[in-house]
């Protein structure tokens, strides 16, 4: 799995090679998209966060995918422009990035009636009753929120 520091040598590396010096690249802390291009700024990030649940080539295809935005310019958007270049430039993913939802926890938040909360991989089957409530003798049901980390993208 990727590293906050290779993330940002590999960001270096390859905004140097394809955009140029008054480009530069950073880390976030986004938790729904792995990758953004700031057009304005000239600059592209990557969350720290994410990038943790993937593999280094698939962090490289990320920034790739960013660095055609930034080739391509904000008008191009995912469209014929920016997927030429994209594809130029090796990148080999469509639109969006999808993140193999087995490899993130947590990403359904469960909360019950008291305030408690429970974090579990896959949405639970059927209903579940908080714990914490049952040892002090309250029946509360936990209701889900799908904190939505299996889809993630763009940019
Ligand atoms: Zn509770
Ligand atoms: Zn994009």
């Amino acid at each position: 799995m990727a590293t906050a520091e290779w993330t940002l040598a590999a960001g270096e590396r390859l905004i140097a090679r394809h955009l140029g010096g008054d480009w530069s690249f950073g880390l976030d802390h986004a938790r729904t998209r792995v990758g953004c291009c700031h057009y304005a700024a000239r600059r592209i990030t990557c969350s720290t966060y994410l990038v943790a649940y993937l593999a280094d080539d698939e962090v490289e295809q990320i920034i790739l995918h960013e660095v055609a935005h930034g080739l391509a310019g904000p008008a191009a958007g995912h469209g014929g422009r920016w997927r030429a270049q994209a594809r130029a430039l090796g990148y080999t993913g469509g639109a969006t990035i999808e993140v193999p939802e087995a490899r993130l926890s947590a990403r359904w938040r469960g909360t019950c009636g008291a305030g408690h909360e429970i974090l579990r991989h896959r949405r639970p089957p059927g209903r579940v009753y908080c714990g914490a409530c049952a040892k002090a003798g309250a029946r509360r049901p936990v209701t889900w929120q799908d904190r939505g980390l299996g889809l993630l993208a763009r940019g």
